[in-house]
């Protein structure tokens, strides 16, 4: 979750104002003073949350609520409001309107850019965009090998030189390539090594004079909180076209004040880093981004999740047929694992759904992801053969896919009863049963 602990401070905020008894001037003045406290602490601008926090409490203490809404549903209306205007109002999807739409990527060195375009890349392909990664990092030959290193299991090709020097050279001839082959969309990642912004703006100028990008994505680290500002604010003068990445807001205490910099200075943020896995980058929505944080719930968010779980899961018609024929083996299972992967951790899709907010405690969710993550570790060590035909894994072999996978062969063991215990239960469904609970998960 981005931003949990301003989430949870606004949180206990409204709460206080859910609790108290009658809304008067001391009330609406008390919410006020803790939510000032809370942005303060996430290192917003001072100037802008005096800002803000004025216009709730004019607000708050002049309007009337209209009919059928308390008092105290208004106010909580208005932080809503204000916050989200805060945070730029409107959501600014990414358009991929050309083929191939080329975006050029650029960031400080260590701010997450290489952890982002490889996010991105993958974002787009579960769109069903076909995209090419160009690296024209010439500074750090690492930064090919991880870009690699995170894409070429999902099939998308890294085209880069760690031994070439010239950055704008690699530019092009890596759009070149992908325009050649076809592709979609061409991510290239640019040279993040420069100390200040007018060295990173400076290279960012000649490799988009050379490839001409539809668009400019600057990313931005969370963590330095209201600093991004002048970073946001230095890049959005350099170029027109330019739109925002910030990274990190998962544990990051100052992320409200990168966030709240970066939409002061009118730039688009079209994405959050949320975590250090590839499925980590949300689009940014300012209302869905408010409503979340201050535990309101997030409904359209869990559905849109559903959704995307569903495309990629494909879990069709001939799906339901294997296992009502008994037939379902450990990849049909990894599958369904992945896809719940996919969806993220489980404890953010928990998150998004209203009334649950932030009352789960950690360790009642953790078991859950630690395990599925070691199934799939488990699983990567068994042969296809295995994979296909579970019940001719016997012990040796148990024994050697727990070294195989670093785990223990009760571990091994115990996947291997979940997987009995799901086939069985499929086995034992009837057709009825089952078509109910394929419409109760829209499959
Ligand atoms: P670059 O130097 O800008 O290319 O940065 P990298 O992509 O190599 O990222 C630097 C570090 O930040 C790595 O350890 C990443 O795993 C981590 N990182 C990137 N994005 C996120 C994020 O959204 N959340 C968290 N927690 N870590 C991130």
């Amino acid at each position: 979750m981005a931003l949990e602990k301003l989430g949870k401070a606004l949180n206990n905020a409204l709460r206080k104002l859910a609790r108290s008894g009658t809304v008067d001037e001391a009330t609406i003045k008390e919410v006020v003073r803790d939510i000032q406290r809370a942005l303060l602490q996430a290192d917003v601008n001072v100037k802008l949350v005096l800002q803000l926090t004025k216009t709730i409490q004019k607000r708050a203490l002049e309007e009337e609520p209209p009919a059928g809404v308390s008092r105290k549903e208004h106010i909580i209306k208005i932080v809503y409001e204000e916050l989200t205007k805060f945070l730029g109002t409107e959501a600014k999807p990414l358009e991929i309107k050309e083929k191939p739409t080329v975006l050029l990527t650029v960031g400080i060195q260590g701010s997450g850019k290489t952890t982002s375009v490889a996010k991105l890349a993958r974002h787009l392909q579960k769109r069903g965009y076909k995209v090419g990664v160009v690296c024209s990092d010439t500074w750090r030959p690492g930064a090919y090998h991880q870009l690699r290193q995170l894409l070429d299991s999902y099939g998308i090709e890294v085209f880069g030189d760690p031994n070439e020097k010239d950055a704008v050279k690699l530019a092009r001839e890596g759009v070149e390539h992908f325009r050649e082959k076809g592709v979609d969309v061409i991510i290239v990642d640019s040279a993040g090594r420069h100390k200040e912004e007018k060295g990173l703006i400076e290279e960012m100028k000649q490799i988009s004079e050379a490839i001409k990008p539809h668009e400019v994505i600057l990313v931005i680290d969370g963590t330095i909180g209201q600093q991004a500002y002048n970073q946001a604010l230095a890049f959005k003068e350099a170029t027109p076209i330019g739109s925002i990445i910030v990274t990190k807001l998962d544990g990051s205490a100052k992320g409200g004040g990168a966030l709240s910099a970066v939409a002061a200075t009118g730039a688009p943020i079209k994405f959050i880093g949320v975590g250090e896995r590839i499925d980590d980058l949300e689009p940014f929505d300012p209302k869905r981004f408010v409503s979340r944080l201050l535990g309101l719930g997030d409904i359209q968010g869990l559905l849109e999740k559903i959704e995307e779980l569903q495309k990629q899961q494909e879990f069709k018609e001939e799906d339901v047929e294997k296992f009502l024929k008994g037939k379902f083996n450990l990849k049909d299972m990894y599958a369904q694992l992945e896809a719940m992967q996919k969806m993220g951790p489980l404890k953010q899709i928990l998150q998004m759904i209203p009334g649950l907010g932030y009352s789960l405690p950690d360790e009642a969710i953790r078991v859950g992801e630690e395990k599925l993550k070691r199934y799939r570790v488990i699983m990567d060590s068994m042969t296809e053969e295995e994979l296909e035909h579970p019940e001719i894994i016997n012990y040796s072999r148990i024994k050697r896919i727990a070294r195989g996978s670093g785990t223990s062969t009760s571990e091994v063991r115990e996947l291997l009863n979940q997987y009995n215990q799901m086939k069985k239960m499929f086995k034992s469904m009837n057709k009825r049963k089952l078509a109910k609970m394929a419409k109760k998960f829209n499959l």
